[in-house]
């Protein structure tokens, strides 16, 4: 497939700022491609090469598509940047840059997807000793037989830059549609046949029917209704919990459909999507909710960890699915001397400990993993951590997330022999509310954050990706009065003024809407920021021109940003808001919901993802139960 229809698809893309219209753009394009490159066509349009938990980045330094762009183009390197510094957007200099070229050749190679998606590959993996001249090379190759509006892409896409506004729940969206359209179309088809066939008539009727449908024409959505939309991305979203490669996803719809769709399995090295909690602010709530009797685990406050632990390998994973094995070689060796046979996926917190005492560390300690190989070896030394597991997902070729939660704990406990390093997280079978309160200040004396009741139902299973009533958070904030922090997703800014000029005087925050895929506004976010970190925030955000398509928003935010950021905020109330975009109508008609006095606490949330953030749905409980009790 010739590349320059992906320069097409993007450009419809990024020309509309409309979600329908750009799901339609989208279905259209999955109508055209071949199955066998959907999946490298869906990673291209996503700006990557693979799952993020592959870890496989572009790494393709500016200076370097700089040099490529001169040597092309026969502009001087000096030329190129001050065009590039001119435009403001390497795609819009490329493309220039590729109009104005100085030099052309008689010989051009057909730049097709499959190139581009291998030369970028090979971009990523080249390694060693003359790496970097490869990757020249390989790079101007592509924008040579590039047209203007194809170097606009291929040099986005290579800087890390591309964004369309197109996210993995973008992409579920299109293949809900896709895969309606298609339901549809059969069914006519079917009908048809069945009333006309034998005639010319029909013949013809139907054989144009099927050119307007490789043609991507006869697709309506007018008559597709809510409740299919929901039940059909129910059942790919279900698939892509459990195996979330999207471009794996996209080729089996497409190849297979919704059977398909439903054969998908776990599998390890595959970051399975975590189950999340919701959260109540008394044990009598969390009792009534649980139907008078649950498990209770103390809530650890470090990282949480999925371990695929392979025979022969064994690999971490965040709560974003990235892929952190390097950083933690302690847990790694701990999990090697436990594994025995076993071949399993594992859930737990990672936690660091104090290395004289044994006692539990604030969350921070653990973060500071993530620095250079010296610092990482010293933090390693100075910040043990403990792997406290609360849960198993698969073990040897079975997954077990279908099982309630006891069996699931009950093979845990069998399975697992705890060591100093590897341990099984505290729990207790409560059902007075008395003793839950009890075991909670055990959990924070202990220097855990409160717990976690989890259902011991017959339904208890592991609802991978979804937050919901099944595990129950019941934390103290004392420095607020929410029961709990949020974890709000930074979409603008407003320029600073008296001390705070030259930065950011405020910054608009919003929370996640999964059903739209949308970031809608909830407060202006202005204290809880030191020095240091208002000096910081200025090159932490990346800056888009007007507002992303994915986000929602009345007020004009000074500067826009691409939804990336996820900040923890403390708050003392919600209320309903005139202007603010999150739940808009849902409470009452032209309102939505504010999040009032907000601070940030400091903490950066670089472990979790925009989609991520505290949800529209989750702040309409918080505000329902603050009505309920009166707060
Ligand atoms: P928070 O910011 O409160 O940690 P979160 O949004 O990261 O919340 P939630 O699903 O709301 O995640 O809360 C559960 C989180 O608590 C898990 O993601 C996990 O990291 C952590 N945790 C600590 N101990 C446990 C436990 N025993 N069982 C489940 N999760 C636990």
């Amino acid at each position: 497939m010739e590349y320059s229809k992906l320069s097409e698809l993007y450009r419809r893309l990024e020309e509309t700022s409309s979600r329908l219209e750009m799901t339609d753009i989208l279905v259209d394009f999955i109508r055209e491609v071949p199955p066998e490159l959907l999946g490298k066509v869906v990673y291209l349009t996503l700006g990557k090469l693979a799952p993020d938990y592959e870890g496989l980045e572009f790494g393709i330094a500016e200076k370097m598509v700089i040099k490529a762009l001169s040597f092309t183009t026969g502009f001087k390197e000096k030329e190129v940047m001050e065009i590039w510094y001119q435009k403001g957007d390497p795609g819009d200099a490329a493309e220039e840059l590729l109009k104005k070229k100085r030099q052309h050749s008689l010989f051009t190679t057909p730049l097709t997807v499959e190139r581009v998606y291998d030369t970028f590959l090979r971009l990523a993996t080249a390694s060693g000793k003359g790496a970097q001249d490869t990757r020249l090379k390989f790079l101007a190759e592509l924008l040579h037989d590039a047209r203007p509006i194809d170097g606009r892409y291929i040099v986005r896409t290579a800087v890390g830059k591309l964004r369309l506004g197109v996210a993995d729940m973008t992409i579920i969206d299109a293949l809900t549609v896709f895969e309606l359209q298609r339901q549809r179309e059969r069914e006519k088809g079917q009908e048809s046949t069945g009333r006309e066939s034998g005639t010319e008539e029909g013949e013809a009727e139907t054989a144009e029917k099927e050119s307007q449908t490789a043609r991507g024409e006869s697709g309506t959505n007018e008559d597709i209704t809510p409740a299919e939309k929901k039940a059909v991305r129910g059942q790919i979203e279900g698939a892509y919990n459990i195996h979330p490669d999207i471009g794996y996803i996209a080729e089996v719809l497409v190849r297979e459909g919704l059977e398909g769709i439903g054969k998908v399995e776990m599998q390890p090295s595959v970051p399975v999507r975590t189950m999340l909690a919701e959260r109540l602010s008394s044990p009598a709530a969390i009792l009534e909710k649980m139907g008078g009797k649950c498990a209770f685990e103390y809530k650890y406050d470090g990282i949480r960890i999925q371990a695929h632990i392979g025979r022969n390998r064994i690999q971490l994973f965040t709560r974003q699915m990235e892929n952190v094995t390097s950083q933690f070689p302690d847990v790694v060796l701990a999990l090697e001397s436990i594994r025995g046979e076993n071949e399993m996926i594992v859930e737990g917190e990672c936690v660091p400990v104090d290395v004289n005492t044994g006692e539990m560390l604030p969350f921070q300690m653990v973060s500071r993993r993530r620095g250079r190989k010296y610092e990482l070896e010293k933090a390693v030394e100075d910040f043990p951590v403990v792997l406290f597991l609360f849960d198993v997902l698969y073990l040897n070729g079975e997954a077990l997330i279908f099982l309630p939660f006891p069996e699931r704990r009950e093979t845990l406990e069998r399975t697992i022999q705890p060591t100093g390093r590897v341990r099984l997280s505290t729990m207790r079978i409560l059902s007075d509310a008395g003793k839950v309160e009890e075991f909670f200040l055990e959990a924070i004396d202990a220097g855990c954050e409160g717990l976690v009741a989890k259902s011991i139902s017959e339904g208890s299973i592991y609802r991978a990706g979804a937050r919901g009533w099944l595990w129950i958070k019941y934390k103290k904030d004392y420095r607020t009065e929410l029961a709990d922090t949020l974890d709000l997703t930074v979409v603008g800014g407003f320029h600073g003024r008296g001390r705070r000029a030259g930065t950011f005087g405020a910054l608009l925050m919003a929370a996640y809407n999964p059903e739209e895929d949308r970031f809608e506004t909830v407060c202006k976010l202005g204290s809880g920021f030191d020095d240091a970190f208002l000096a910081e925030m200025n090159s932490m955000f990346t800056v888009r021109e007007g507002l992303s398509p994915r986000v929602r928003s009345e007020i004009k935010a000074d500067v826009w940003f691409e939804p990336e950021k996820v900040f923890e905020v403390v708050a003392a109330e919600i209320t309903l808001s005139p202007v603010h975009t999150c739940a808009r109508d849902v409470l009452k008609k032209d309102a939505g919901i504010a999040v009032r006095f907000p601070r940030f606490t400091g903490r950066v949330r670089d472990d979790k993802a925009p989609e991520d953030s505290t949800t529209t749905q989750e702040l309409i409980e918080m505000y329902g139960q603050q009505v309920k009790t009166g707060v």
